[in-house]
């Protein structure tokens, strides 16, 4: 028998699988669609935790957003997600009309179910990423300063990709640090919080590799997008192997848009250059699956160098 050199230096647990269904009743329960779940107050408990962890590490110049879990289909739309990842949209819809007409809908096709056939989109999307809402911020104060923004930013945020897998959900919740400034700061940025974020899995004792990866992009075209964004190390992933060694789970991305940001928004310097972007983005709910993954659900018996990180 070969055995396959690992990409891990910590060994992983092949009964992981099996184990993962026991955890998972720990943290979550059902709510009648896959990746949507009520979570356990003892899960709720660690991503508060990681979330004081991540504020801990933020540059104090950080201006901090919380959005909420909905933007405008206009907003999104500029930035060119509808184009990269239409199948993984989510529009609120609503019942239009007057009061008459929209009892009369009720009555009629509420107990068939038949009334869903009537929504009509509204104005607002499903925000699907925490940076998003922060560009048109940044544009609307004119000229980007020499020294460029720093933003903390975070929402819950959806993805139109059902799964039972419990590292992908279909709301999940992402904090984000953005960088608004010129090319040499974003790629010191991207950098510094590479190392950074491999400091934290160490901290927490999580196996991961860092690689260079892309997004889904839809579509054949979508192929050639993501081809390109790996030739061009636009992405980086930091990965835990969390269902299996195979496939390990994105759990923090490290991301840089080059000028598209820049250009969409009007963002500018002084010179009237448009500004580069960058986000470093950490998937809460697969880091607290992770961490649960890997030292199990009783907290009081996980590493005390972890649980002294967590402050639990
Ligand atoms: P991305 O914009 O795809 O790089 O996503 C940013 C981060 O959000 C990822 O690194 C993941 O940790 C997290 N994330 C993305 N999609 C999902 C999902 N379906 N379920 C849970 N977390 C996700
Ligand atoms: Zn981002």
């Amino acid at each position: 028998m070969t055995v396959m050199p690992s990409r891990f230096e910590t060994p992983f647990a092949e009964t992981r699988g099996d184990r993962l269904d026991a955890i998972s009743a720990h943290l979550f329960r059902p709510m009648g669609a896959d990746g949507v779940y009520a979570r356990t107050g003892l899960y709720e408990d660690m991503v508060d935790a990681l979330g004081r962890l991540i504020t801990r590490q933020r540059d104090p110049r950080a201006e901090v957003f919380r959005f909420p879990p909905v933007m405008t289909r206009a907003m999104l739309q500029k930035s060119g997600y509808l184009n990269s990842f239409p199948n993984l949209l989510g529009c609120v819809s609503c019942l239009h009309g007057t009061e008459r007409e929209i009892r009369t809908l009720v009555d009629e096709h509420g107990p068939s179910g038949e009334w869903a056939d009537a929504l009509k989109s509204s104005d607002l999307i499903l925000t699907p990423a925490s940076c998003y809402p922060v560009y048109p911020i940044a544009a609307a104060r004119g000229v980007v300063p020499e020294t460029g923004y720093l933003f903390d930013v975070a929402c819950d945020c959806f993805r139109r990709e059902p799964s039972r897998d419990i590292d992908r959900l279909q709301s999940f919740r992402m904090r984000e640090y953005v960088c608004v400034a010129d090319p040499a700061r974003i790629q010191s940025f991207r950098e510094h919080w590479i190392e950074r974020a491999k400091g934290l899995a160490d901290r927490l004792a999580l196996p991961y590799v860092v690689e260079v990866a892309s997004d889904p992009f839809f579509g054949r075209a979508g192929q050639m997008m993501a081809a390109s964004q790996k030739m061009q190390e636009l992405k980086f992933e930091l990965l835990i192997p969390v269902l299996s060694e195979d496939k390990p789970t994105a759990c923090m991305s490290f991301n840089y848009h080059q000028d598209h940001f820049g250009k969409t928004w009007d963002l500018r310097d002084a010179a009237g250059e448009p500004s580069h972007t960058g986000c470093v983005a950490f998937g809460m709910d697969r880091l607290a699956v992770a961490l649960f993954a890997t030292h199990g659900v009783d907290v009081a018996n996980w590493p005390v160098g972890v649980r002294e990180a967590l402050g639990v």
